[in-house]
């Protein structure tokens, strides 16, 4: 068994007949790709399922088996009596789950399934493991643990998962049993090119155009060995918004940087609310930055949303907090 508390949770999971899965806001592949896996097994256990998000899936993911059944609600005014369980997958706080800060938990029985390193372990039964790449890939563990059978499209929606929150492979999180994960998904049908093709090679050309804006505008912050970037509303407009520039931009430019240890890009992606990712080398923990304002994440990959600062003030905050831990470290 690799989780102890496998059983535990399959009992939880047993005994409930209407079940509540949610997909975080903002969604990414992991999110989707792990509560699509569960709904497939749900559903053969003739659970009564609904997928939930605050958010449209991008449609770059829309490839994913049974991303039909994803649907967007508001939060704030969703039912949630009518169901005996909420699985929560992919997040470390209730926030990320509704998009809005200001809900309350819901009074329903909360399931917890995460990997985030920020954890507030909310639910009534948490299954926390920060050592594994993704929420797909401890769905996959937990799935081995119940000996359920792995068909194509579990297979495909674990391994998006995976594949997204590692950068296809690059970043420290990959040990060799995700590889041996990802290779396990790969025999039993899941379509790693389709995956790579979708996500990665299939950028609509405003966003490319914006990603040079992104590279324009980077600045060096030279002693305390970082690189940022920060974009105001009215160019991200020009832009036409392009979806998903801000998270490709930080991992494939900006936390890149010869001699530095990390590197974050800030948009103004609404009127007052100023979204940041960042993104480390060497094992510098960004997750502790972005927590000190607000957000969360992993020691590799974290994000905050500053809101209710005009723009120069919440990037002036941002990078206050940014050279404060940078020098930290030095
Ligand atoms: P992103 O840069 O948006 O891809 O986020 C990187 C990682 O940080 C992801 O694992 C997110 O789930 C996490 N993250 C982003 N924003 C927040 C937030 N406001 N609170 C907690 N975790 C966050
Ligand atoms: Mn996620
Ligand atoms: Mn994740």
């Amino acid at each position: 068994m690799k989780y102890k508390d496998s059983k535990k949770i399959l009992k939880i999971i047993k005994r409930a007949k209407k079940i509540l899965i949610n997909v975080h806001r903002n969604p990414d592949p992991d999110s989707i790709g792990s509560a699509l896996a569960f709904y497939e097994y749900l559903i053969n256990l003739k659970k009564d399922v609904k997928v939930i998000c605050p958010d449209k899936l991008p449609e770059d993911n829309l490839f994913l088996p049974y991303s039909d059944k994803v649907e967007k609600v508001d939060f704030s005014s969703f039912n949630f009596n009518n169901y005996d369980l909420f699985l929560i997958l992919d997040s470390s706080n209730w926030s990320q789950v509704t998009s809005n800060s200001e809900l309350k938990l819901p009074d329903i029985s909360i399931l917890l399934i995460d990997h985030h390193i920020t954890s507030t372990k909310f639910g009534n039964c948490n299954l926390v493991d920060v050592k594994t790449s993704s929420t797909s890939e401890m769905v996959y563990l937990l799935f081995k643990d119940w000996k359920i059978k792995f068909s194509e499209s579990i297979s495909q929606n674990i391994l998006a998962g995976i594949i997204a929150d590692t950068g296809v492979f690059r970043y420290p999180n990959v040990t060799p049993e995700t590889l041996s994960v990802a290779r396990d998904l790969m025999l039993n049908g899941a379509n790693k090119n389709e995956i790579t093709e979708k996500l990665y090679r299939n950028y609509p050309f405003n966003g490319i155009k914006f990603w040079g804006e992104i590279i324009q505008r980077m600045e060096i912050d030279n002693n305390n060995r970082f690189v940022y970037s920060a974009i105001p509303y009215e160019i991200y407009q020009k832009f036409n918004f392009p979806y998903g520039s801000k998270e490709m931009a930080v991992s494939m430019f900006c936390s890149v940087v010869k001699d530095t240890d990390f590197g974050m890009v800030m948009i103004e992606e609404e009127k007052g609310i100023l979204s940041v990712s960042f993104r480390s080398r060497k094992g510098f923990n960004v997750a502790e930055i972005a927590e000190a304002l607000g957000g969360g994440g992993h020691i590799v990959a974290a994000g905050v949303s500053i809101r209710n600062l005009n723009y120069e003030e919440a990037v002036k905050k941002v990078l206050l907090v940014a050279r404060k831990y940078a020098q930290k470290s030095n």
